[in-house]
């Protein structure tokens, strides 16, 4: 009961909102954007607080920050922070604010450096070489990075502090900006495995048993030596029937020499042709006996056998196909016809044995595994987005996930699947790695970088000297002039494009110049001030745009 009437009660029509309220609301994309500014500031203040509840640091008043508490009250620029006297924004004249060359499409900053070198804060005016041109054209050919709105005009700010001793104070470092150099890579988990064309997989040709097994699991092997001995009577079987042939062909070779000089006077010339027919016949059988023990890997020349007697051939026959310590031991005379050795084909080290003495074995038996281990595959997946900057030839490094060491294999790109893996949608890819020290091993794991870009001298600042504002990268670049007496402790705000981060260091494809010094530790504080004053004019970023 109650429920119903609760549930009732709830039923109340919403009133509707005039057709005009519902004409004039702001699409979504629109309350984005026009909520983005706040956004921005909430974030960089939230970051302020969460940096300062790390390292103990309270917000102090920007005043208290960036000039220490002034004395006369009436000499103070709120706005920025620093005495109203000295403050650069408030009296151009201080310092002139630098021609502003705009957007760059090239390069995709402001104030381009790579163009107008006169922007950079250096007291030399740099030379821009061509490499350094081709440099920031490499990286921005490779593949698509993170992109500067062009109506961003944060560059066209400075945040000034009052002196040295308030930079010291909140603890703001300086980092140059450096060459140095970098690698732009794909990474990869993958795993090692046998190079497949250097691998063998080792059988006996016919049923039987095991007499000998002649090798063990990681002794290395030449090619053609022995890995066991199959006792089969297939191979005693052939072996008579071999020595029968011959002594065949010895019978209707003899008869027909014997009856050519008779053949037309004393008989008829039909039997000459018919003993020609029988040697051939016997010649046939021969071959074919012969071949079928070339088939099981016992080969033998006839025209050798043919001086032998009898006796000679029989042991000749018996011992075929085995190593000469066993054909010339002691106990040559009582070894069975019927073995038959398996010998590997390749150089390599036996990484796999599943015979055993006795051991009944039939030709789908696989006893032996070879591999040449001098070479082995990485296989590679890489993901579907990566996989369009692959290329064969590519050079790999690859470290094994349990390598305590930095010694990473080297290998190039030999194969690049054309499809993705059913399941995982990767790419598989293979890396040949020469492993000449035997120091990799088959089935172990680890990560591949595929290298894509190698830049010797890149420049890169600190990972913390670069905040994103939520439209463009900035840095806060301190000016030229900065340790002079008497000049205003300004740092200049700078778009940049950013490439590789790597090992804490963030690559700069354009936006500063090899030299120029830049706000790296606590160098939210800038941005603080950054945010601070965009606040009070509105969004400092795309402003009346
Ligand atoms: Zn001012
Ligand atoms: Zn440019």
């Amino acid at each position: 009961m109650a429920a119903t009437s609760s549930s009732t009660r709830h039923v109340q029509p919403a009133p509707e909102k005039p057709p005009e309220a519902v004409m004039e609301r702001p699409s979504l994309a629109t309350r984005i954007r026009q909520s983005a500014p706040t956004f921005v500031v909430v974030a960089g203040l939230v970051a302020l607080a969460v940096w300062g509840q790390r390292t103990d640091w309270t917000l102090p008043k920007f005043s208290a920050l960036f000039g220490g508490a002034p004395e006369e009250a009436s000499d103070w620029c709120d706005e920025h922070n620093v005495p109203e006297s000295q403050c650069v924004e408030c009296n151009p004249k201080l310092m002139p604010v630098a021609k502003d060359y705009g957007w760059c499409s090239a390069h995709g900053v402001m104030q381009c450096p790579l163009e107008h070198p006169d922007v950079v804060q250096l007291n030399a005016r740099p030379t821009i070489t061509p490499a350094m041109l081709e440099r920031a054209q490499r990286a921005i050919a490779l593949r698509p990075r993170a992109e500067n709105n062009s109506r961003c005009n944060l560059h066209l700010k400075r945040i000034q502090f009052a002196s040295l001793e308030s930079i010291e104070k909140v603890g703001v470092d300086i980092a140059l900006t450096a060459e140095r150099p970098i690698v732009e890579s794909i990474v990869a988990n993958g795993e090692i495995g046998f190079d497949q064309t250097r691998l063998a997989h080792f059988s006996s040709r016919v049923p039987g048993t095991i007499w000998r097994v002649e090798k063990q699991v990681g002794d290395r092997v030449q090619k053609g030596d022995v890995l066991a001995f199959i006792d089969g009577a297939e191979v005693g079987r052939l072996k008579s029937e071999l020595l029968q042939a011959l002594s065949q062909v010895r019978l209707k070779q003899d008869n027909l020499e014997r009856l050519r000089p008779l053949a037309g006077s004393v008989i008829p010339a039909r039997e000459l042709v018919e003993a020609q027919a029988d040697a051939d016949a016997a010649y046939i059988q021969l071959h074919r006996a012969q071949q079928a023990l070339v088939n099981l890997g016992l080969p033998l020349d006839a025209n050798e056998l043919a001086g032998l007697n009898a006796d000679q051939l029989a042991r000749q026959i018996q011992l075929l196909g085995l190593p000469a310590d066993l054909a010339n031991g002691p106990n040559a005379g009582t070894l069975s016809s019927n073995l038959l050795p398996v010998r590997s084909s390749l150089d390599g080290v036996v990484v796999e044995r599943r015979a055993v003495d006795g051991e009944v074995v039939d030709v789908k038996s696989q006893l032996f595994d070879v591999a040449d281990t001098s070479h082995l595959w990485l296989m590679l997946n890489v993901r579907q987005e990566d996989a369009k900057y692959l290329a064969l030839g590519q050079k790999t490094l690859f470290r094994t996930s349990s390598s305590q060491t930095d010694m990473e294999s080297k290998g190039a790109v030999s194969w690049i699947s054309p499809n993705a893996d059913d399941v995982t949608r990767m790419v598989k890819v293979r890396v040949d790695l020469a492993n000449a020290d035997g120091r990799l091993r088959a089935n172990t794991f680890g990560t591949g970088h595929i290298i894509l870009r190698e830049e010797p001298k890149a420049v890169v600042v600190p990972n913390e000297a670069i905040h994103w504002d939520g439209t463009c990268s900035i840095v806060f670049v301190r000016d030229k002039d900065f340790m002079k007496a008497d000049s205003p402790k300004v740092f200049h705000v700078r778009s940049v494009r950013t490439g590789v981060k790597e090992n804490g260091a963030t690559e700069i494809v354009a936006g500063l110049l090899p030299g120029e010094i830049v706000a790296s530790k606590n160098s939210v504080v800038l941005e603080a001030q950054l945010l601070k004053s965009s606040l009070g004019a509105g969004c400092a970023c795309c402003q009346g745009k």
